[in-house]
């Protein structure tokens, strides 16, 4: 292979504590945590507004911060909800309603994207977070003391450098880019594009027609099976109900930029064909596709491989683990591409998972933490714990550890983990064994 050197002096413009890689769920927390500690804290997002797969995939309806009627994840993810709901851009469900299992989502939060984003936005800002929007690490060096960061901006390269940071990229990006090992299941489940239609008229639209139009356009590979919902007249749910659909993209893994690349191509020719075969059902002819995600949402890639592992055993059963730092709950929910079906075990009554700090750890990190969706964990745990406001609680506990590693200059390993919950507590969140708020 042909390698070329390239020569370039790069100043280092900026030193921080701490910098957060990935502005979803877990990065915002992360960095709205650390930066309110006191630590100089930078928040690096590849796209131009924050909010990740909650904002830019659509998927604006973070869950769950309850558990059987009682509150089991609050800190800064539940006040950056509040924060939403107070400014008209969200409706807080009746939590002490204790739904049916499988009628978890009636527990998620429907958010305005836009009013959440522009709150992540001032929250962010408030706290003293340098965004860094429009940027990626190209790649980072240790150096003594520091962590150097070549970055990728719009207008070339610059260079940072950091005490401690946060991987919440979702993909583990920032620890593969380390050399720290990553583990992905042999498939992965498969993405999604939300999307929304109007512009037909339903009570023109024949059932048995749809079906007869659906098995011809199948046959002549037209539509695939995988572009709408399960169901015996394929698209007749899209229809009826209007409002969000999706579809699943299979075979994409959306880890790379080469691979998110083919993901985003995928979805949007899904799409193309869905509008393409609506169009000539009689009743949808002017049927219009009046929203659509900017990007594909991805379910699953890489997961860090930790100093702990939440797995299926101690997820279901509720361990509570000895540096538990936050609670987590939702089913375990895997999403088949083969047979277009969903895999859902609810959790038995009363059951509140938790997540290990070490799970945050990469094997024998000093200076790198994870959060979120790509912390350590096998499959199954993680199709339950990769939900947003798991995502934010552990978060908001890499924010803690890494301010207080940052201003002991100490690894993230030797944090003391009663001075971890202590500092979570003092900025409200919840910490296992502490009883859930009723
Ligand atoms: C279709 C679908 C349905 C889902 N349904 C639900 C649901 O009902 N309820 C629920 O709560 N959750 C749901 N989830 C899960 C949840 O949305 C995600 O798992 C969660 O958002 C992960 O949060 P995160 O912060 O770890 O990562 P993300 O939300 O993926 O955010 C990562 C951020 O990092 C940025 N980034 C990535 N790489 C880099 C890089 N190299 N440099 C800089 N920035 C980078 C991205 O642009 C993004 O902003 C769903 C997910 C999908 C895809």
């Amino acid at each position: 292979m042909e390698t070329f050197r390239f020569n370039a002096d790069v100043p280092v413009t900026d030193d921080y504590d701490v910098v957060v890689f990935g502005g979803g769920p877990a990065g915002c927390t992360a960095a709205i945590q650390a930066a309110r500690m006191g630590a100089k804290t930078a928040l690096m997002e590849k796209n131009g507004i924050l909010g990740g797969t909650t904002v830019v995939a659509s998927v604006n309806f973070p869950g769950l911060f309850h558990a059987w009627t009682k509150q089991v994840i609050a800190g800064i993810g539940w006040e950056l909800i509040e924060e939403t709901v107070r400014r008209g851009g969200a409706v807080l469900p009746d939590f002490s309603v204790q739904y049916a299992h499988r009628n978890h989502p009636k527990h998620q939060i429907m958010v305005n994207r836009f009013i959440y984003s522009a709150v992540l936005d001032d929250t962010c800002q408030s706290a003293g977070v340098d965004l860094r929007l429009h940027e990626m690490p190209a790649a980072i060096q240790e150096g003594g003391n520091w962590r150097h960061i070549l970055v990728t901006g719009k207008s070339g390269l610059s260079l940072i450098r950091a005490k401690k940071l946060i991987d919440a990229t979702g993909d583990a990006n920032i620890a593969e880019m380390m050399g720290y090992p990553l583990e992905q299941g042999e498939t992965l489940q498969p993405g999604t594009l939300v999307y929304r239609i109007d512009g037909y008229r339903m009570e023109d639209v024949d059932s048995a027609q749809l079906l007869r139009q659906y098995e011809e356009a199948s046959a002549a590979g037209e539509i695939q099976t995988t572009d709408h919902s399960p169901g015996q007249i394929p698209f007749l749910k899209e229809l009826s109900r209007g409002g969000s659909n999706s579809i699943h993209i299979k075979g994409i893994d959306g880890s790379t930029s080469e691979s998110k690349t083919a993901a985003e191509v995928k979805a949007r020719q899904a799409l193309l064909r869905v509008y393409t075969f609506l169009r000539k059902i009689p009743g949808c002819e002017q049927l219009k596709i009046y929203h659509f995600a900017n990007e594909c949402g991805v379910r699953e890639t890489n997961r860090i491989v930790g100093e702990k592992k939440v797995t299926h055993e101690t997820y279901t059963s509720g361990y509570v683990w000895p540096d538990a730092v936050c609670y987590s709950f939702y089913p375990i929910d895997l999403h088949h591409v083969s047979s277009n079906t969903i895999d859902i075990r609810p959790l038995t009554e009363g059951t509140v998972p938790t997540i290990p700090y070490g799970a945050l750890v990469p094997r024998s990190s000093d200076h790198l933490l994870a959060a979120g969706r790509c912390i350590a964990g096998d499959r199954e745990a993680n199709s339950a714990y990769r939900v947003q406001a798991s995502c934010m609680a552990t978060g908001q506990a890499a924010g803690v550890a890494a301010a207080l590693a940052a201003g002991k200059n100490v690894s993230v390993r030797d944090v003391d983990i009663e001075e971890i919950r202590d500092h979570l507590v003092k900025f409200n969140a919840i910490v296992p064994p502490i009883n859930w708020r009723g």
